[in-house]
């Protein structure tokens, strides 16, 4: 599954609609401090599913929503849209046979988040699903926050074993044992 096309709007520091266009191979984001380059990383974790606040550098997870800046006023939504190549077919069931998957999630204040997959709406787990059986998902190991490698050196053997897995493809294996064991 290749990365094509990443857009935002109204997510952090990006109160505008703007694009990424992913070409195959290495792509470097440069700018000066503060312009948004981690946001933009954030941005594609968040739309593989990433849950937890802290790692999108916020208190709750509505702090990713365009807070308000330089007399534009805060927003009350933030959407990110990520458009993945599936030519391949790799995707799980039942998204095999789509050549293209257009992954969304939105955030609404007080009404939290709504995922799509080809405008279908699907929980945050067919997401985060989706994305672990590539071995991309949103605690990929193919995603190095800044930090991340000191916190690494200094993780609890368990902690360090859960990133071995993910780059492994084994995390969405995981994750459906477990639910199958609550069912
Ligand atoms: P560095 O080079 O220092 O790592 P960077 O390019 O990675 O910088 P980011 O950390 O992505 O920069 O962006 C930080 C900017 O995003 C700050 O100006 C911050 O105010 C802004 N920002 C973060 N969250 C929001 C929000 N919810 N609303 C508005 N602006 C936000
Ligand atoms: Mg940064």
């Amino acid at each position: 599954m290749h990365f094509q096309r990443l857009r935002l709007a109204g997510f952090k520091s990006f109160v505008d609609p703007a694009e990424v266009q992913i070409e195959p191979g290495l792509t470097g984001i440069v700018g000066p401090n503060g312009c948004g380059k981690s946001n933009v990383l954030e941005s594609l974790r968040w739309v593989m599913g990433a849950n937890s606040a802290k790692a999108m550098r916020g208190q709750g997870m509505e702090d990713v929503i365009f807070a308000g800046a330089a007399g534009r006023p805060p927003r009350n939504h933030a959407e990110v849209i990520l458009t993945v190549d599936n030519s391949q077919h790799r995707a799980p069931q039942p998204f095999t046979d789509q050549d293209v998957l257009e992954v969304s999630r939105k955030i609404e204040r007080g009404r939290g988040s709504t995922y799509r997959i080809n405008g279908k709406e699907v929980r945050a787990r067919d997401v985060q699903l989706l994305f672990a059986d590539a071995s991309t998902g949103a605690n990929s190991p193919a995603l190095v926050r800044q930090g991340q490698i000191s916190e690494l050196i200094a993780a609890k053997p368990q902690n360090r074993r859960r990133i071995l897995e993910e780059a492994g493809g084994v995390a969405g294996l995981h994750t459906r044992r477990h639910e199958a064991e609550l069912r």
